[in-house]
């Protein structure tokens, strides 16, 4: 006998919740087992042991502090160069290596003199910003004049003339000598050569008829060097995802009372190059990212962000997607363990991206809770955002005024066993994972605002 329609029915019926729940058990146990690997693969490439292992290399007292210029950051150029070679990560550009090679002028002024007006122009009242041999002003039209009065705020005034590609003459109050003084002590550092330069005169005079300048300047190379390695991206070659934290920091200062000189900057920021490092490495082995990933240890933050800047103009920032820079996520940020805040969350939708893909998991990223110290244009992240890419720092430095700060910022005292290494992992895989989507090509983060000139 056949079985009714409605018993055949419920027959079928029957089979088919045995087959959805099976196959419903299946894809369960699929996802289960996946996101358990997932979490095995990350946690046997990120972790504690390895964080110490990166961390206590970069922040020995063997790399003198990695001060620009020294050659203890050179000795951490080469570790990082070497742990990138371990990951088998690309050279960028074609470079035969790792090293991306900055060169620098120095200037020492050997004689300036002159006349403005019947004023006499010496060493003592001229600071010249140049990185020219010899420079030789007749003609106050060659240069735009600016003039620095006494109620004047000289660094609000003057800050923005060194983003300008333009000869400036600025005329500087003599009530501003010390602020002079200080220029001079910049005006000695090494630079990007550059065919512009800023002259500042300490005078009473702001309206001068005429000028006759001479200044011949002794110059010097100095290298500095970034250190980049590249995962070519499987289908979206030319759409960049950039991870930077600097490499450099202070180097040796004058002795505390235990008598350390050695600033080892364990926080700022051998943990952000060292989890520029550690991601390298993950991804390098997840070997799944459709755009192509840059691991840029930058040089030369702390006098200047030199190292960004130069990486910035080394390729076009329209096929930089998001730029991801770590500084200082050694310690607990101020919500405590895993936390980190995104500083100039509102700038680009890439922080609410790097939210939404930590949804469900322990880990949570703030805006940046301390916008009075425009943390967003204090990192490696703003040579590249001031070309409209998205790039924001992540960061848990806690950054309020004492009790609440970050007790050895900037201190002898930022050593690695002030660090929580466990957290400092858990910072690293969040990272990873926030930026699954951007890295995957799912998501574009939407472009910083450029500044108006
Ligand atoms: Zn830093």
């Amino acid at each position: 006998m056949n079985p009714k329609g409605e018993d055949f029915e419920e027959y079928n019926n029957f089979n088919l919740l045995i087959i959805f729940m099976r196959v419903s058990l299946f894809i369960t146990a699929a996802v289960l087992y996946s996101s358990f690997c997932f979490s095995q693969d990350i946690d046997k490439i990120i972790n504690a042991a390895e964080v110490e292992r990166i961390e206590r290399i970069l922040s020995a007292d063997d790399m003198q502090g990695r001060r620009a210029f020294s050659p203890g950051i050179d000795k951490a150029a080469d570790f990082i160069a070497a742990e990138f070679a371990k990951s088998k990560l690309a050279f960028f550009n074609n470079a035969g290596s790792y090293f991306q090679d900055i060169i620098m002028t120095k200037a020492k002024p050997v004689d300036i003199n002159g006349t403005l007006d019947a004023e006499t122009l010496s060493s003592s009242n001229v600071v010249a910003i140049s990185t020219k041999a010899d420079l030789h002003i007749t003609s106050l039209k060659d240069y735009e004049i600016m003039v620095v009065k006494k109620e004047d705020d000289f660094n609000k005034t003057v800050s923005p003339l060194f983003e300008k590609e333009k000869n400036v003459l600025v005329l500087v109050d003599t009530t501003h000598a010390s602020r002079l003084a200080r220029l001079k002590r910049f005006a000695g550092n090494a630079k990007f050569p550059s065919a512009v330069s800023q002259i500042f005169i300490l005078t009473a005079n702001t309206n001068p008829a005429s000028i006759h300048l001479h200044i011949k300047n002794e110059l010097t190379e100095q290298k500095l060097k970034n250190v980049v390695g590249v995962i070519p991206g499987r289908s979206k070659k030319d759409e960049y995802v950039v991870f930077g934290g600097h490499y450099d920091h202070l180097g040796i200062g004058k002795p505390n009372e235990q008598g350390d000189s050695i600033y080892n900057g364990a926080n700022d920021d051998a943990a952000g190059t060292t989890a520029v490092m550690m991601l390298a490495k993950y991804f390098s082995e997840a070997k799944n990212n459709e755009r192509t990933l840059i691991f840029v240890a930058f040089t030369a933050e702390e006098i200047g962000g030199y190292g960004s800047r130069y990486f910035s103009k080394q390729l076009a920032p329209e096929k930089v997607m998001a730029m991801f820079n770590i500084e200082m996520v050694g310690t607990e940020s101020k919500w405590g363990t895993n936390s980190a805040y995104i500083t100039g969350y509102e700038k680009s939708d890439m922080g609410k991206i790097l939210q939404s893909n930590l949804t469900g998991s322990k880990f949570k990223f703030e805006p940046d809770p301390y916008p009075k110290q425009n943390l967003f244009y204090r990192s490696d992240n703003a040579s590249l955002a001031a070309l409209g890419v998205p790039a924001h720092t992540i960061s848990t430095a806690k950054m309020e005024e004492a009790p609440n700060n970050e007790p050895n910022y900037h201190k002898l005292t930022d050593e690695i066993g002030t660090l929580d290494m466990k957290n400092m992992a858990e910072i690293i895989k969040a990272i990873a994972i926030s930026s699954k989507t951007i890295i995957s090509g799912k998501d574009t983060p939407t472009r910083v605002e450029l500044q108006k000139k």
